[in-house]
């Protein structure tokens, strides 16, 4: 009786689910851990943190380091953002994305962090990466590059997006004063590799095209960006974690990407949604064509 009960709660969700936005989500597993949209475009967005499917038997990550709290409405943002790209443009972009609640899993972990330890999240985890490796590949194979998405939701008081490249705020400043180029691994080395010496690290952070100088102009003020380059003293930032480093590293020689840590206000509440879905996709649309002019 519990089991039906279990299944019709679980089938419920997941027609509750697909029903969030316009954009033709399918599931990827029988249990409505990850849902996935098919692309046609170099973009893959990963949704990591937004899931609030809470599993009874599953208990609650305790080990050393955890973190549980959800990134609210970040799954209902990249479906917006999806959404958005296919009425405008016609466009789909590859979105994977976790229900589950990161009380059960954190699909931005390595696989022990992730699960603490619990063997019956080990699935779902596999399942998740398995499916942005099999975006990201279709994109590649398709495109010649992809543009990888992390997105995420950040509660500090400066309301702006955190644009996360694996480069921590001391590093922003040098680089922002010294113009000096750090020798370590970030999200953007292969674009920089792509354009074989004619792009500076600089540029791609800090200057007129770089993502957070475009979403500043369409009224999403960023970091680091032309108009807010680095953190000041004692401000919080989130650079990036496993999921960025991971699919933008040397294992995924195409990819360029960086994780967005969106604000709430204007951003991922129901007003703000539309809005920045309208202007994400004018950016992305606007720096994919800077990676395509670059000539492999
Ligand atoms: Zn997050």
């Amino acid at each position: 009786m519990k089991r039906v009960f279990i299944t019709l709660l679980l089938a419920n969700y997941c027609l509750w689910s697909l029903g969030q936005g316009a954009a033709a989500l399918k599931l990827v597993d029988k249990d409505g851990w990850t849902s996935y949209l098919q692309g046609n475009i170099p973009l893959v967005i990963s949704a990591p943190h937004g899931g609030t499917l809470n599993l009874s038997e599953v208990p609650d990550r305790s080990c050393e380091g955890a973190v549980t709290v959800t990134d609210s409405y970040t799954k209902e943002l990249a479906i917006e953002i999806a959404d958005y790209l296919q009425k405008s443009n016609g466009k789909n972009p590859y979105l994977v994305i976790c229900n589950l609640i990161r009380k059960d899993i954190d699909q931005n972990r390595d696989l022990p962090e992730a699960t603490c330890g619990e063997s019956s999240m080990e699935a779902p985890w596999l399942a998740f990466h398995e499916q942005i490796d099999e975006a990201i590949k279709e994109a590649v194979a398709q495109h010649g590059y992809c543009i990888y998405i992390d997105l995420h939701g950040h509660g500090h008081p400066e309301q702006r997006l955190e644009l996360g490249y694996m480069l921590s705020d001391k590093e922003l400043t040098e680089l922002y004063e010294k113009k000096n180029v750090p020798a370590k691994q970030h999200s953007l080395s292969n674009f920089l590799a792509r354009s074989k010496g004619s792009l500076q690290l600089y540029d791609l952070l800090f200057g007129p095209n770089a993502f957070g100088t475009l979403m500043a102009k369409e009224g999403f003020p960023s970091v680091p960006s032309a108009q807010d380059p680095y953190p000041q003293e004692g401000q919080k930032y989130f650079n990036g974690g496993y999921n960025t480093r991971r699919y933008t590293g040397v294992n995924y020689p195409q990819v360029i990407g960086w994780q967005i840590e969106s604000n709430m206000r204007g951003v991922r509440d129901k007003a703000g949604r539309p809005v920045f879905a309208a202007a994400f996709s004018k950016v992305i649309l606007q720096y994919m064509e800077q990676v395509a002019a670059i000539k492999k």
